[in-house]
């Protein structure tokens, strides 16, 4: 059973605008572990995505203290890749163009990557194509190059085409739910929700908004405020959230 432990997590970011680096997250302590579904909710600009950019590995972000471990293993010492090898899994809240690759070439890349070894090319094809239909997308998708002219829902279910392709223990999923009118919000949660029931995914699911947590059912809430989870609790605390909205947790507060 993977385990992903963060311990007293602290995070800078290099900006342009400061001659320091800032500080923005603040000591995150959270457990996740594969088959378990924790939602991380918080305003805008309380560092979600840095959370999400740090377990990644994004070079933009420097860990000045605590530990983050994958079943044991310093995952703060591995690679971008290696994290991905591990199975980790970050679907960006802005997922980027990657000019001249398709969505074929890439998720195969990306599956041979993972798997250390190509997948054998009649199943993979079957593979991508069932995916693709269960997310409604036409197959013509498949040819255009990543996210290049994607609109905000194509983007969104590539992530999910890759979450299902790609099958990693751990999945960070930032914003999946933004810019998705009702019916992509309903196809792209139920594509999170059917990896979910395999039990062999631990899900991060970070939202801003209570919106998504209709279709996906954590089993854990955490409020994020200031860099630092403020309050842990089961799903009723999303209700809270829906009703109150974050303004307890940011009275003093930089964000808004
Ligand atoms: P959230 O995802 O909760 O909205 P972010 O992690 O994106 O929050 O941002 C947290 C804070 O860190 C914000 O004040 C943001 O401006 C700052 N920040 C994050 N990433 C960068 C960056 N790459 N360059 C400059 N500032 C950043
Ligand atoms: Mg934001
Ligand atoms: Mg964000």
């Amino acid at each position: 059973m993977a385990t992903l432990e963060i311990h007293d997590l602290h995070v800078t970011v290099d900006t342009e605008s400061t001659d320091r680096p800032l500080e923005i997250l603040r000591g995150v302590d959270l457990t996740v572990k594969q088959g378990e579904t924790h939602a991380i909710m918080g305003p805008n600009g309380s560092g979600k995505s840095t959370l999400a950019y740090s377990l990644a590995g994004h070079p933009k972000y420097t860990v000045t203290g605590g530990t983050v471990t994958l079943d044991g293993e310093n995952v703060l010492e591995m690679t971008v890749d290696e994290r991905a090898r591990a199975g980790v899994f970050l679907a960006m809240q802005y997922p980027v163009e990657i000019p001249g690759v398709s969505v074929s070439n890439f998720l195969r890349t990306s599956a041979t990557a993972i798997r250390g070894e190509a997948p054998k090319l009649r199943t993979w094809v079957k593979e991508v194509r069932e995916a693709m239909e269960r997310l409604q997308v036409d197959p013509s998708f498949a040819e255009r190059n990543v996210n290049e002219g994607f609109s905000g829902g194509e983007k969104k279910r590539h992530e999910i085409l890759q979450l299902e392709l790609l099958k990693p223990k751990i999945a960070i999923l930032d914003e999946t739910d933004s810019g998705l009118d009702v019916d992509a919000l309903r196809i792209v949660s139920e594509g999170v929700n059917r990896v979910r029931e395999t039990g062999e995914v631990g899900t991060l699911l970070i939202t801003h908004y209570t919106r998504i947590l209709r279709y996906i059912k954590p089993d854990y809430v955490h409020v994020f405020a200031a860099g630092r989870i403020a309050e842990s609790g089961g799903a009723e605390l999303a209700d809270k959230l829906e009703n109150e909205g974050y303004e307890a947790y940011t009275k003093g507060g930089a964000s808004e």
